[in-house]
């Protein structure tokens, strides 16, 4: 008998360090709160592919966005990531976080909690600093956690934020001049099969009015980088299982709506924190579709209460560029432009 409960406590003794090495062990993102306004609605702001010094009119956008932030009394912001160009920032001590944000986003309504993701450009610099508590002590609006979940209302919004650079297979196979930092992806697989478990598992649980999943790349885009055929394959369909209502992105300098005619998912495109203007647009997409398209500079506006979404694009003078539209519960978005 003696043998046989030492036999148990060994085969428990494995199987707790299984359990505590297994990442599954653990079958849940960071998850952080925010709470909504008194009558529980939420306004917020997003901006992606920014970090560059005030150059190529970021510190115009930046403007923009902290007096559209005044009158839409925001929340937060949000970042669609590529927060430092060209590449990522070297460490925490980098300059280039308070040239690039702090003091560059200075406005009072922009001093709200940032939650932020990680582009391709993020990733081929020290990643590791930009993930860091350091930044966070430096500028406390700054959060950055890699894949994580925002709580917002609690009941209005759970906000899905999803690292999509290690999905994109060119950036391991092909990297070209750039050297990329995977230090904490690797085995790239494992990271990946990992993430989407974790994400299935936050929505599958997810009990609010709204799910959104921001990431950095796109999944449909009519822009310079087009859609992202990795996350078409992996992601898409897990977003549409669990009802997904909004996808939003940066990567291509542009901002964009695309609906689409498989599910009730509307991809939105906010880009456009400094440089733009590329003037590669695919005039062949469907147009039953895209129901929005500027190849510039600007922002977006989300506002949201418990039956409609309201969206709103901002150009570099603050001017909105496209007119409300309003999502119901479980109905497709109806597009007025
Ligand atoms: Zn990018």
């Amino acid at each position: 008998m003696v043998v046989s409960s030492q036999k148990a406590m060994v085969l428990w003794a494995l199987l707790l360090g299984l359990l505590l090495v297994s990442p599954l062990a653990n079958a849940e993102l960071e998850r952080v709160e925010h709470a909504a306004k008194a009558d529980g609605s939420l306004s917020f702001l997003v901006v992606g592919d920014w970090g560059r010094k005030g150059l190529y009119n970021q510190s115009q956008v930046a403007l923009q966005i902290g007096s559209i932030g005044e009158k839409r009394e925001v929340d937060f912001i949000i970042s669609t990531g590529d927060n430092f160009y060209d590449d990522g920032l070297r460490g925490v001590k980098d300059p280039a976080f308070h040239q690039s944000f702090s003091d560059i986003y200075t406005a009072p309504s922009l001093q709200k909690q940032w939650y932020i993701v990680l582009g391709n450009h993020d990733y081929r610099g020290n990643v590791e600093a930009q993930l860091s508590p350091m930044l966070r002590k430096m500028d406390t609006r700054w959060l950055c956690l890699g894949s994580f979940i925002l709580i917002a209302g609690p009941q209005m919004a759970e906000i899905f934020f999803v690292d999509t650079t290690p999905f994109v297979s060119n950036y391991f196979i092909d990297p070209k001049d750039h050297v990329y930092n995977w230090k904490g992806i690797s085995p790239r697989l494992h990271y990946i099969n990992n993430l989407l478990l974790y994400l299935e598992s936050g929505l599958r649980e997810s009990t609010a009015k709204w799910k959104i999943v921001v990431g950095h790349h796109t999944i449909k885009s009519a822009g310079y980088h087009g859609n992202t055929h990795e996350l078409a394959i992996h992601l898409l369909p897990i977003l549409q299982a669990y009802h997904v209502d909004l996808y939003i992105n940066g990567h291509d300098h542009c901002l964009q709506h695309i609906s689409s005619t498989d599910s009730s998912i509307q991809f939105l495109t906010s880009g456009g924190g400094s440089k733009a203007w590329r003037g590669d647009v695919n005039n062949r997409w469907n147009p039953q579709e895209i129901k929005f398209y500027y190849d510039g500079q600007g922002f977006m506006s989300v506002e949201m209460t418990e039956t409609d979404v309201d969206i709103k694009f901002y150009d570099v003078f603050g001017n909105a560029i496209q007119a409300n539209f309003f999502c119901y519960v479980n109905v497709n978005c109806l597009g007025t432009l």
